[in-house]
């Protein structure tokens, strides 16, 4: 892994804001001055491609970037804002009833947040 990637992977990790690469690339920005944007793509691709990290596709909205510890999204339908939640882990009830191993699965609930609701 690259100096970068490594910095890259700690910012994530460290982190529970979902931050697009544009926030990512601001914070390495504080102690790697002379990164460039592209930089931070290539590292977070390859980090996603060897599943260091996992990336959060939401339709209509720019890719965050989260880390692998398991744990669920609660995803604000009106103001797009993810929050993680830690439901119980249904790998055991989702392949009795495939009736297959499954590897990992991606739970997104979409709600309306508290602040939302309350509007
Ligand atoms: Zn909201
Ligand atoms: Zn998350």
């Amino acid at each position: 892994m690259t100096k970068y990637g490594k910095k890259i992977l700690n910012i994530i990790n460290a982190s529970c804001e979902h931050m697009t690469a544009e926030q990512i690339f601001l914070a390495l920005k504080k102690t790697e001055p002379k990164v460039v944007l592209a930089t931070v793509y290539n590292n977070l691709k390859t980090l996603c491609d060897t599943q260091m990290i996992r990336k959060i596709s939401i339709e209509g909205s720019v890719d965050r970037y989260d880390r692998m510890e398991k744990h669920d999204h609660l995803i604000c339908r009106k103001c797009g804002r993810v929050t993680d939640i830690a439901f119980e882990d249904l790998t055991k009830k989702l392949e009795e009833q495939l009736g297959e191993r499954i590897l990992s699965y991606d739970l997104r609930i979409s709600y309306l947040c508290p602040a939302c609701k309350n509007q």
